[in-house]
């Protein structure tokens, strides 16, 4: 079991409703959190301001209420951060982790187009380039400086030890040229100041993890355990769509469902203990944990939540 206190984080970006698979990522953060008497923290990652919206913030805590899961403290707000986030790029820059690149977009596009053709990784020239001083006026992007020539290895707590050749990432921007931070150097210095110990989110961001672990090495900070949970499918095997049924919490408490077997039937989504089929929130609370989560996506079958519905 954990070392230290166990700290986990739901964190919607606030651009629709929340859905099942965001409801069901916000419950193992939850539940993994009360097992070993942990906190449970939300952040809400605004730092797209177009497709961010107070509507969507609102229906994300109204469906986290509804279901019952309450964060330990006040919600964090990724865009307020932005100037921590900019400091710490400036920290990179200042370690060598971090270079300025004065390319256009135009001259990127080309660049890349070039690589491409060739077979061969992009990289800016200003990589290895020093700018000079009448250089650092103009409009440039911060990339991040990935080491070469190494593998990146992620012991994730789901999908077992994941390894990615770094020469194959990018050499990721982490300001974009108007000084907005961007998402994985955000969520890294976030989840370290917030003292997370565990992320736990879809599957979809496990190559997020290695561009992330490559940041914290960087910074010399720990890395949090990564855990990534498989994308939940519908019942015939396809991902999760519309026409499968009902995608968003609201709609569930809008027919009638109740918020106890919904958490129930979420629990049971991507995560087993033994044959039970229906438990307590409190059985939840003391059995949950990472090494019941399958490897396999979950099939999320309607007729079988609307009976686990009935047994309420
Ligand atoms: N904001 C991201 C999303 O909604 C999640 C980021 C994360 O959990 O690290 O997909």
């Amino acid at each position: 079991s954990p070392s230290s206190e166990v700290v986990t984080r739901f964190a919607p970006s606030p651009t629709g409703y929340l859905h099942i698979g965001g409801a069901r990522t916000a419950l193992f953060n939850f539940l993994f959190a009360r097992r070993y008497n942990g906190k449970f923290l939300v952040r809400i990652e605004d730092t797209d301001r177009e497709r961010s919206t107070d509507a969507a913030v609102k229906a994300i805590f109204d469906g986290m209420s509804w279901l019952e899961l309450f964060a330990d403290e006040e919600p964090v707000f990724q865009f307020s951060r932005a100037e921590r986030h900019r400091e710490v790029a400036n920290q990179l820059l200042e370690s060598g982790h971090a270079y300025r690149d004065f390319l256009t977009a135009e001259e990127t596009g080309v660049l890349r187009d070039e690589a491409k053709a060739g077979n061969t990784q992009f990289v800016s020239p200003w990589r290895d380039r020093e700018p000079g001083v009448d250089d650092l006026s103009k409009p440039h992007t911060v990339r991040f400086r990935r080491p070469l020539d190494t593998a990146v290895v992620v012991d994730d707590a789901v999908q077992g030890t994941v390894r990615w050749d770094s020469a194959a990432l990018d050499d990721l921007v982490i300001l974009r040229s108007d000084g907005a931070p961007t998402y994985n150097l955000a969520v890294v210095v976030d989840d370290h100041d917030m003292g997370v110990t565990h992320v736990i989110r879809g599957d979809d961001h496990l190559n997020n993890a290695a561009r992330q672990a490559l940041i914290y090495d960087a910074l010399g900070w720990t890395r949090p355990t990564f855990a990534h949970i498989p994308l939940i499918h519908g019942p015939d095997g396809a991902k999760l769509s519309k026409r499968h049924g009902a995608q968003a919490v609201h709609e569930y408490a809008e027919m009638g469902y109740l918020p106890e077997a919904m958490r129930n039937y979420l629990t049971r989504l991507g995560w087993a203990h033994g044959d039970d089929e229906l438990f307590s929130d409190e059985q939840a609370r003391q059995w949950f944990d990472l090494d019941g989560v399958g490897k396999a996506p979950a099939r999320l079958d309607f007729d079988k939540l609307a009976h686990v519905n009935s047994h309420w």
